[in-house]
Parts: structure tokens; C-alpha cells; sequence
């Protein structure tokens, strides 16, 4: 786990893609949000200094965003692309794109063909 001290977003890409979310603040549910794909950040480190820029994308790009649009006040259920579906089929839904995308191995423990 790492630290990023008040955080901004510095650049986003025009690429945005769905996938499925849920948030502690929201108990039981998850849903489908579209973000950038890639993203810029910057960044106070924890351990002091200069303010210092990290570049993200896909799984790590989306879970900024996420925790970027809390500082702003907004839930991605503010952001929703399609229903609310219950945690348990969302982690079904999201593990079929991410397995798609070649993010994690198939079941049977090959990668997908369309691994980027
Ligand atoms: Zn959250």
C-alpha cells in the first residue's frame, strides 16, 4: 500500500473503458462506471519533499479516480454506466472483463488471448 499526500489529477485520458466497482461507503452493491484509462497524478510523498507526478492506468488509474472523486465528494454510484447489481455479481462481472483483458488468469489457470 502507498501513501499519496492531497493528491491532484493532472491529466486524463481521452481512452475510458467500464468496469464494474464497489466502495466500503456503499455497503452490498456495485456497479459499472467508465473511466480513464490512463491518468497523471501528483502528489505530496508521505515521507516530505518536492510534490512529485505518478503515471497510472487500467486497475491502478481506476481505483485513483475512485478515491480522487471521494475527495471531491462523489461516489461512483454518482457516475453509474448501467444498474446496480449486488457485490457478489459485480466481483462476477468485473473478474470476466479483467480475465479478458488478461488482468487475471483464466479458471484454468491459462492467461486470455487478449492479454495487453
Ligand atoms: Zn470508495
Amino acid at each position: 500500500m502507498r501513501a499519496y499526500l492531497n493528491p491532484t489529477l493532472e491529466w486524463s485520458s481521452d481512452e475510458a473503458e467500464e468496469d464494474y466497482e464497489g466502495c466500503l461507503s456503499i455497503d452490498g452493491v456495485g456497479g459499472p462506471v467508465r473511466r480513464a484509462v490512463a491518468i497523471r497524478m501528483s502528489f505530496e510523498p508521505p515521507e516530505g519533499g518536492e510534490r512529485k507526478t505518478i503515471a497510472l492506468r487500467d486497475w491502478d488509474a481506476r481505483i485513483a479516480q475512485h478515491e480522487l472523486d471521494h475527495l471531491d465528494g462523489a461516489l461512483y454510484v454518482d457516475k453509474l454506466a448501467g444498474e446496480l447489481v449486488s457485490t457478489e455479481e459485480a466481483r462476477k462481472l468485473r473478474d470476466r472483463l479483467h480475465r479478458a483483458r488478461g488482468w487475471i488468469p483464466a479458471p484454468d489457470g491459462t492467461a486470455a488471448a487478449t492479454a495487453r
